[in-house]
């Protein structure tokens, strides 16, 4: 059977890492690149290697050019003493876009996953936690996709955060599974109106 030299298994094995991409993808992408040139190389795996140099704000999580964060340091957002919790920055970009969300962010990384070892240390939710008493926050919205372990979470972070402050999940709208970042504005729209408290 016909198969592709090494060099562009290669770079197969790699494309296949990445989220939404199969095997057929991978092998069209790998051999698009085949046929750059040396500086279009370079500049490709360049820009790649830079992202270990990304700065990600030490409160929110968000990836960032500037040393402070625009979001976490505008006071039109702070004084809303609203925090929404999302698993990833795609997420937070979606629901920037909706236009409908003025409040700061915290940004998990993921969600609890007992079975991959993602507890809730691995998640930083200890800081999660005191940001928001040191932030003076008084409405909490998880905006976290509907899922068992997303669910699990969510639930966690009620118990963790008290009755001090409100805390209110998106459902609405938003499928099982559902990823914000295939959302259209509109939805994201719909689900922060029908936010439910917990
Ligand atoms: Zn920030």
């Amino acid at each position: 059977m016909l198969q592709l030299p090494q060099k562009l298994r290669n770079v197969v094995e790699q494309f296949s890492k990445l989220p939404g991409v199969g095997g057929k993808s991978a092998q069209r992408h790998a051999l698009f690149l085949s046929q750059f040139t040396e500086v279009e190389l370079s500049e490709f795996s360049l820009v790649i290697k830079e992202l270990k140099n990304l700065q990600k704000c030490s409160d929110c999580g968000l990836y960032l050019d500037e040393e402070t964060c625009l979001i976490c340091s505008s006071e039109k957002r702070k004084s809303s003493k609203t925090l929404c919790v999302v698993e990833g920055m795609t997420d937070c970009l979606a629901i920037e876009a909706s236009d409908q969300y003025f409040g700061l962010y915290h940004i998990l990384g993921g969600v609890l996953n007992p079975l991959l070892g993602i507890g809730p240390d691995e998640l930083g939710l200890g800081r999660l936690r005191d940001r928001v008493n040191s932030d003076d926050i008084d409405t909490v919205i998880l905006a976290v996709t509907p899922s068992v372990e997303g669910d699990a979470t969510c639930a966690y972070l009620k118990e963790d955060l008290g009755s001090s402050v409100s805390v209110d999940r998106i459902g609405f709208g938003i499928p099982m599974g559902g990823s914000f970042e295939y959302l259209d504005p509109l939805t994201i729209m719909k689900a922060l109106e029908n936010r439910k408290r917990m």
